[in-house]
């Protein structure tokens, strides 16, 4: 048989909707217009959604190259797409620069050691290895802060032999609008400096997903958005409308009767109030859901709320269903959902666990299968 759907081997799977995806990068390009590009971040497995199965449709919608933060994340698309840009955002030790000339990969740098190195291994595979030049306005994270000597070691990379310079960046703190300001400021006139010195960059970037939407002139000719992509929002002062794309559902897999005073779950930490009706869900903390959710989560079953009751196991956990209509083992629950059903969304399931919602989903681990829809 061809393209035969494989068979889904768990009741609890992540759904990612491909053309909500496709559809919020349409409204990141239709945002920042035909002047500037966009480069979709997709590490940590594309926040969850699964890096290697969104890839071609981001590529498809536009996409000027794919941003990652490291080599392996690096490898694993250049293995499944060759031909597609592939820029690691992060450091890669010398000891490795090999695998990213070999593979063509994008890189990374911010001293004149490194591109002098990436030159060399190039001219020995008859190659040139391409870079983005990252400098540091404040985050103290990655690059080299702004100075002359900076500017003068820039300089020698454009005379590196099979070298090509093709961008510098910086990344913003976020730590309010005055500081993002002297961020930004301080790359602008950083880059205009280096123009001045005859260097010449084809792509300028700063702005992740909340700077592009919060700070239009901060988009440069580049923005590097990822949570937007997925549909989070977290912009403050501009909004775009972009789509939630993943949903994370489950089945029953059993129900008890649970007396009034008894407890369940590691420690007996929830007694039943009531006599209960409880539903045993396939997912626990080794999927990605939160631990500290315990007593704060809830699932959708049948339309209603079903509160996660005790412990949250490694690969289970318990939801009182004793409100809940017509429950059997094998009910669809929705764990994660766009909140048209009353389901927890992402933004939700983050603020009850006390994190952000890129974290919640780039815990999604690799345990759950994906099952992607819309295209
Ligand atoms: C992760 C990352 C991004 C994307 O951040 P979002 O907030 O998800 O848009 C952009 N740039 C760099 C350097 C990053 O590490």
């Amino acid at each position: 048989m061809v393209n035969a759907t494989p068979e889904i081997l768990r009741d609890t799977k992540i759904v990612v909707d491909l053309g909500k995806i496709a559809y919020n990068m349409s409204k990141i390009r239709e945002m920042v217009g035909p002047q500037t590009e966009v480069m979709p971040v997709i590490k940590a497995n594309g926040y969850g959604h699964g890096a290697l199965a969104i890839a071609p449709t981001l590529i498809k919608n536009g996409a000027a190259a794919l941003a990652v933060a490291t080599l392996t994340e690096a490898l694993e698309l250049k293995d499944a797409y060759p031909d597609y840009p592939v820029l690691i955002m992060g450091h890669t030790p010398n000891r490795l620069l090999h695998h990213v000339v070999a593979r063509d990969i994008i890189q990374t740098i911010w001293s004149i050691e490194q591109a002098e190195m990436l030159g060399s291994l190039a001219a020995s595979l008859q190659k040139n290895a391409r870079v983005h030049i990252k400098v540091d306005t404040g985050f103290h994270r990655l690059g080299k802060a702004p100075s002359d000597a900076f500017a003068a070691e820039i300089c020698r990379m454009f005379n590196v032999a099979h070298l090509c310079v093709e961008g510098i960046f910086s990344h913003l703190a976020l730590a309010g609008t005055e500081a993002d300001e002297i961020q930004y400021q301080q790359f602008l006139h950083f880059v205009q400096k280096l123009e001045g010195l005859g260097c010449r960059f084809r792509y300028q970037h700063i702005a992740d997903s909340i700077a592009c939407v919060d700070y239009p002139r901060y988009r440069m000719n580049l923005v590097r958005p990822g949570a937007l992509l997925y549909g989070m929002k977290s912009a403050q002062f501009g909004d775009l409308p972009v789509v939630q794309a993943l949903t994370f559902q489950t089945a029953i897999s059993q129900l008890h009767q649970v007396a009034a005073g008894e407890g369940l779950s590691y420690d007996y930490l929830w007694k039943a109030k009531r006599d209960s009706i409880i539903a045993t869900l396939p997912f626990g903390y080794a999927d990605g859901y939160p631990r500290n959710l315990r007593e704060k989560g809830y699932v959708i079953i049948n339309g209603v709320k079903a509160p996660i009751v005790g412990v949250i196991c490694m690969d289970q956990c318990m939801a009182d269903v004793t409100d809940v209509p017509d429950v059997c083992c094998g009910t669809e629950a929705i764990i994660y959902g766009d909140g048209h059903d009353g389901s927890m969304t992402i933004e939700e399931a983050a603020s009850l666990a006390g994190t952000n919602k890129n974290d919640i989903i780039a815990r999604l681990t690799a345990r759950p299968p994906r099952v992607y829809i819309g295209e």
